[in-house]
């Protein structure tokens, strides 16, 4: 059975690099007929905020990437002080009493003997007469996980075989001093708990999987597959971590107007060698998924690229989709006539006013002669899709006006603007009577 997690820590904002993460975890469960966990890492007490866990859930459920179960750290103490007694009595865990003043100093001392900076495991060698005097003079050690110090060895879903060298790296702390275990073990002990079957997440956790590799095994656990995926950069190949708050999923949202539905589109295909394209749904991407395709080379995230995408996005959003979304009143006509020229959703609202409220009219220049004509000639009975072309070819034939001309004049008159959605479809939005209002106006008569 297929489980997978997304497992932020409530400390920031959602941006781009973990939204691919919960994309891809999500996309895996329902490929796979298996479950997707959304977890809060929140047992880091001072960083970890109640907003930040709401903001995240709120961008979870925009990007539309619903849970089947949910949790959070901080309820589960109880069960980590089990994993931590177990490891205590198979021997695991030991106590360390230095500062980090103490272990900087340590460590340049080795550098500067070409020797790598690893944890000397001088609290190995504490009697128990030091560790009563320790626990006197500085209070509760922190504990470190004695590693085996082996080459840990996996196929990786994305890297193909990885291997760490568990030797290479200092034991690491799993409790600090005031009692409260870490995120390396705390992830493991849920990971086990909720049956997780595959860990999918950024290339930056790789020596962190070494390391749990080895408490998996040391706490009795089933140790999942691991698919470490390669980390996004910008069009220099630098990382994003200097741009991670524009690129906040909150800001791409409420301040670049993106989709969703874009940023789910593209994220599925960044770093695979499938071309990016517009995806109606998320079932969309789910059939097209395959972690395979993901590649081990950086992937590059180019934000324009987004924004292209978001608008053809939009270009092809059905009117039930965006229904909610737009002015009231606004409907399918009104929708399917402007789609295609937004840049984004909230441009709609103008359009709308164009055809349904009022325009800033704009003085028309050059085309005094076509406007004269144009009231006078509106086809008779309503206005269809076919009456802009009757129309128009009735004033060029009278004027003599013949594109740009022609059309410019009368766009700009009845929209205000020189760009936009077709005229054919506007026509009959804005309607009769407005129409031989701005034509009006334009004859000197107030403005509406
Ligand atoms: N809370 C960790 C993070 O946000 C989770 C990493 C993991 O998926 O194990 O980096």
């Amino acid at each position: 059975m297929v489980a997978v997690r997304f497992a932020p820590s409530p400390t920031g904002r959602l941006h781009v690099g973990n939204a691919r993460i919960a994309l891809v975890n999500w996309l895996f469960a329902r490929k796979n007929g298996g479950s997707f966990l959304f977890r809060l890492d929140d047992t880091d007490t001072e960083r970890s905020t109640e907003e930040f866990a709401r903001a995240i859930e709120d961008d979870l459920r925009w990007l539309g990437l619903y849970w089947d179960a949910f949790a959070r750290e901080s309820d589960r103490y109880a069960r980590y002080d089990e994993a931590i007694a177990q490891l205590k009595a198979a021997g695991r865990l030991y106590p360390a009493w230095e500062t980090a003043e103490e272990l900087e100093l340590r460590r340049k001392l080795q550098i500067a003997r070409h020797r790598p900076p690893v944890y000397d495991r001088a609290a190995c060698e504490l009697t128990e007469a030091d560790k009563a005097r320790l626990t006197a003079e500085r209070g509760a050690p922190h504990w470190r996980f004695r590693l085996d110090g082996r080459r840990v060895a996996w196929t990786d879903l994305v890297k193909g075989e990885t291997a760490v060298d568990t030797a290479s790296l200092s034991d690491p702390v799993l409790i600090r001093a005031d009692g409260r275990p870490l995120y390396t073990l705390t992830s493991v002990v849920d990971d086990i708990d909720f049956a997780i079957s595959h860990v999918i997440r950024g290339e930056d956790h790789v020596t962190n999987t070494g390391v749990q590799i080895e408490l998996f095994e040391a706490l009795g656990g089933t140790v999942p597959g691991f698919g470490h995926l390669s980390l996004l950069v910008d069009a220099a190949g630098a990382g994003l971590s200097k741009r991670l708050g524009a690129l906040s999923l909150r800001s791409l949202r409420e301040e670049e107007g993106v989709e969703a539905m874009a940023v789910n589109a593209l994220l599925a295909r960044l770093g695979t060698a499938d071309p990016v394209e517009p995806a109606a749904d998320l079932a969309s991407l789910v059939a097209g998924f395959d972690l395979g395709r993901f590649g081990r080379a950086p992937a590059r995230f180019d934000p324009a690229e987004l924004q292209a995408l978001s608008a053809r996005v939009l270009q092809l959003m059905p009117f039930e989709t965006v229904r909610g979304r737009l002015p009231p009143g606004a409907d399918d006509r009104f929708w399917l006539a402007v789609r295609g020229n937004l840049a984004r959703l909230d441009e709609a609202a103008a359009w709308w006013d164009v055809v349904a409220g009022k325009i800033d009219p704009v003085a028309v220049e050059d085309g005094a002669g076509v406007l004269a004509a144009a009231a006078g000639l509106l086809p008779a009975g309503p206005l269809t899709g076919d009456s802009w072309g009757a129309w128009t070819k009735a004033i060029g034939a009278a004027t003599g006006a013949r594109g740009k001309a022609l059309f410019l004049p009368l766009r700009l008159a009845l929209t205000g603007r020189g760009h936009g959605p077709e005229m054919k479809e506007l026509l009959p939005l804005i309607g009769r009577d407005k129409v031989l209002h701005r034509l009006q106006c334009q004859g000197g008569q107030p403005a509406d």
